[in-house]
Order: C-alpha cells, then sequence, then structure tokens
C-alpha cells in the first residue's frame, strides 16, 4: 500500500468507488481508497439499485442523471458489467394535484435533454399491466431511466480507476485522521497512509470519524426494508421488463426483479439504527425484518398492483440507509478544515453516487463544482445540531416518502 498519495478516498461502496473513479478520470491518479472490510460492504451490497429520474429539483436530476452515465462509462473503460437495465420509470399521480406538479416539471426535464412524458392511465395499463389505474390521475413516465446492479456498478468503477493508475485497498480500516504539517494523516490498522486530500465516503461511519476534530455531522442510519417476491403469473407473460413503479400514496417503489417484484418501503416511524455510535464489529449484516411495520404499505400496493398479492414473498432485507436531516447528501470542502472533503450522507447513493462523484471531483481539481448546487454543500448544517433535532428532522423525510413538495 502506497503511504504517500495525493488523495485518500475512505469507504468503498458507490460513493466512493465513483469518487475515485471521477478523480482519476480527470487526471488526479495518484488516489488510494481505503476500504474496511470489501468493497460495497456498506449499504450499497445490499441495494435495489433503482436510478431513476423523476424529481422536483432540477439540480438534483444532473445527479441522477450523470450517475447512470458515470456506471455505463466505466463499464466501457473496466470491461466489468453494470447490469443496466432501462426499464423507465412510471410515477403514478393519486391526486389531480400530482398531476399538476408533474406538468409543472416538463420544462426542467426539457432542459436537461431527458424525455419526460406525462401520461394518461391509459398509456400507463400499456406499459406496465399489472398496474390498478381506475383511481389514477395519469403518471410521469421517464422512458430512459432504471436500475443497475451496485455491486457490479462499484467493481467497474473501481476497475476503471485502477487501469488509470488509482489503487484500492481492502480489508484496511481507517482508525483516525489528523492534519499535521500541512498534510492529512490517515492511520489504518495496516500504517500511516499521508495525502494532501481526504474524501470521507464512508457513509454513516463518517459522523463518527470526524468527531475527533471537534466535527457535528449530523448523519445518521435508519433501517430500510425492501422485499422481493417469487415469479408472478402476469410478469411471466410479458416477454419485455416492465417500468419502475413509484406510488406516493402506498410509500413504496416496485420493480420488476426476474420474474417477480422487488418493493421498497418508507415507512410512518421509521426505526434508527446505530445512533449511540455504530457497532464495530458490523459486516455486511441485515436487521431482523419486521413485517408489521409494513402493514398498512402492504396493503396499499396490493390495491395499485393485485398480482404482488398473489406473489410468494422470497427475501425480505432489512439494511441501514443513511441519512441527513434534510434528505440530501453532503458535498464539497469542510470549512476550516484544508484538503478535507464530504462525500457522505447519501439514502439514493445508487441514483445519484456516480453524478456527485462526478461534481465533487470537478470542484477538487477545478476548484468550483460543475454546475452550482448549493442544496448539497457539505457546510449547510454548520455544527451544532443535536442529535434529538436531526433524528426529528430525518423522520419528518422518510415518512414524506414520494410526496412531492406542493409549488409550482
Ligand atoms: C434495503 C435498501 C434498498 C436500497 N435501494 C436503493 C436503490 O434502489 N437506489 C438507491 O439509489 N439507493 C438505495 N439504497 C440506498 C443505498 O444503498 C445507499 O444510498 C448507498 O449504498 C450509499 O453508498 P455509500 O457509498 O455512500 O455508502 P456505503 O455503501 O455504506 O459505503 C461506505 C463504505 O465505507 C466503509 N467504511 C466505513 N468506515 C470505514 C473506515 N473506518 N475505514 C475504511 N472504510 C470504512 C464501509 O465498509 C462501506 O463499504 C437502499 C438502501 C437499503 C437499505
Amino acid at each position: 500500500m502506497k503511504s504517500d498519495v495525493q488523495v485518500a478516498v475512505i469507504g468503498g461502496g458507490i460513493v466512493g468507488a465513483s469518487t475515485l473513479y471521477w478523480l482519476t478520470k480527470l487526471g488526479w491518479t495518484d488516489c488510494l481508497l481505503l476500504e474496511r472490510r470489501e468493497l460495497t460492504s456498506g449499504s450499497t451490497w445490499h441495494a435495489a439499485g433503482n436510478t431513476t429520474y423523476f424529481g422536483p429539483y432540477a439540480e438534483m436530476t444532473q445527479l441522477f442523471a450523470g450517475s447512470i452515465r458515470t456506471y455505463l462509462q466505466a463499464e466501457r473503460e473496466s470491461g466489468h458489467s453494470v447490469d443496466f437495465h432501462q426499464t423507465g420509470s412510471l410515477r403514478v399521480a393519486t391526486t389531480q394535484r400530482e398531476r399538476e406538479l408533474f406538468h409543472s416539471y416538463e420544462k426542467q426535464y426539457e432542459s436537461l435533454g431527458i424525455p419526460y412524458f406525462v401520461v394518461e392511465n391509459e398509456t400507463i395499463r400499456e406499459l406496465h399491466p399489472c398496474i390498478r389505474t381506475d383511481d389514477l390521475f395519469g403518471a410521469a413516465h421517464t422512458p430512459t431511466d432504471g436500475h443497475v446492479d451496485p455491486t457490479g456498478a462499484t467493481h467497474a468503477l473501481a476497475k476503471a480507476a485502477r487501469k488509470l493508475g488509482a489503487q484500492v485497498q481492502r480489508q484496511c480500516p481507517v482508525e483516525s485522521i489528523r492534519f499535521e504539517n500541512d498534510l492529512w494523516h490517515v492511520e489504518t490498522e495496516s500504517g500511516c497512509v499521508v495525502a494532501q486530500h481526504v474524501v470521507m465516503a464512508a457513509s454513516f461511519w463518517t459522523r463518527e470519524l470526524l468527531q475527533p476534530l471537534g466535527l457535528n455531522i449530523p448523519l445518521y442510519a435508519t433501517q430500510h426494508h425492501e422485499v422481493i417476491t417469487e415469479s408472478v403469473t402476469e410478469l411471466e407473460s410479458l416477454d419485455y421488463e416492465v417500468p419502475a413503479l413509484r406510488d406516493s400514496y402506498v410509500s413504496c417503489s416496485v420493480r420488476q426483479e426476474k420474474r417477480g417484484f422487488l418493493a421498497g418501503f418508507y415507512e410512518t416511524d421509521p426505526v434508527f439504527w446505530g445512533v449511540d455510535g455504530i457497532p464495530r464489529n458490523f459486516t455486511e449484516e441485515l436487521f431482523p425484518p419486521e413485517m408489521d411495520r409494513l402493514t398498512v404499505a402492504f396493503e396499499r400496493l396490493m390495491h395499485r398492483l393485485p398480482a404482488f398479492s398473489e406473489a410468494g414473498i422470497r427475501t425480505v432485507n432489512n439494511g441501514p440507509m443513511c441519512w441527513t436531516p434534510d434528505g440530501l447528501p453532503l458535498l464539497g470542502p469542510v470549512p476550516g478544515h484544508r484538503g478535507l472533503w464530504m462525500a457522505s450522507g447519501f439514502n439514493v447513493g445508487i441514483g445519484t453516487g456516480g453524478g456527485s462523484a462526478e461534481f465533487l471531483a470537478h470542484w477538487m481539481i477545478n476548484g468550483k463544482p460543475l454546475f452550482d448546487l448549493p442544496i448539497v454543500h457539505a457546510d449547510r448544517f454548520g455544527n451544532n445540531i443535536g442529535t434529538h433535532d436531526a433524528i426529528e428532522s430525518i423522520k419528518s423525510c422518510y415518512r414524506r416518502g414520494y410526496q412531492l413538495p406542493d409549488r409550482i
């Protein structure tokens, strides 16, 4: 392992690997990624891989679009598959107001060059025959997004970066970082690495790693359930993969997984994990499923997708998901700590990780980000937000699920 580098990236999930990739791609090849266990060991390995474009904030949509582009680019350069399924997505309107909001986003997608259509119920049924539409007001359809394999994408990014000269050190937990003689000293179990820049891509672990520097970064983990079903007769009879479905009333996203469904749920009363510290011995574990918490969402989902009720449940994953108090990631320099950069706090890190890394790498190399996006800047919470307040804010973000801000 190198002991002297330009950049040390801490954390080998989708975000750390994307950051390593973009730094090397833009010419900073003297980079070392340090991963505690194996690549994807945090939240990345159990993510559903949804990379959808829909959202009310045009600037954030740029991060989503940049992510699919990044993963496909890394696939070409590394020869490692990211397994992109371009199914497109349907965001259904459960009220007339939602439909009006969908229309209000048309201009933003046009200016970004992303295909986006507000479609009628008839089109929903043509695209996704399993969706019950009699109480819908149409949907927003983004035909060019879909899902990737998060593990495949992480490995493709790391491999492409290694080809350009970057290094990846697995099984190498970082114990502490300190700034001394104008350089960062990154202490690991395998020795000290000296770096001009450090990128914190360690998700909810970032909070603890930065506490000794006097930094109070509001990053906390909720539990998050996803349910994968056995094959469904209606899907078996189709010769194409149905689009991903999002429904604010069900508070759920559902995509096709093989010939069954994969559904992820936002609960009204989220359960937190590791608030007083992430257990040192936490590996690639999942939490015990708590299906009672999903009862209401399940009932609503069975109404929207009657075929869901016919399918047996194959797997339930309940894994940790990182949150900031406003639900957006933390990107950019940490004020007062020259050379320290944040790339943490992602709850849709597969959807936004690749684009966020491109945004951050430009900022590090050129002194300014790729475009203006103050809503993700790492300094926006200051240093004094208490745990209770942070958790209350995260709770309200989480329970909002797919509800849109009601403004046109
Ligand atoms: C059930 C479920 C489904 C999901 N589905 C989706 C989805 O469909 N689409 C989507 O966009 N998002 C989804 N997510 C969220 C997604 O998984 C995360 O946003 C994303 O994986 C975060 O990536 P990351 O790189 O920031 O963090 P992580 O993947 O957690 O990576 C952080 C890495 O840092 C390493 N690390 C920690 N401490 C140290 C240390 N001291 N030294 C060295 N390394 C360290 C860890 O081992 C880990 O590998 C889902 C989450 C859950 C729980």
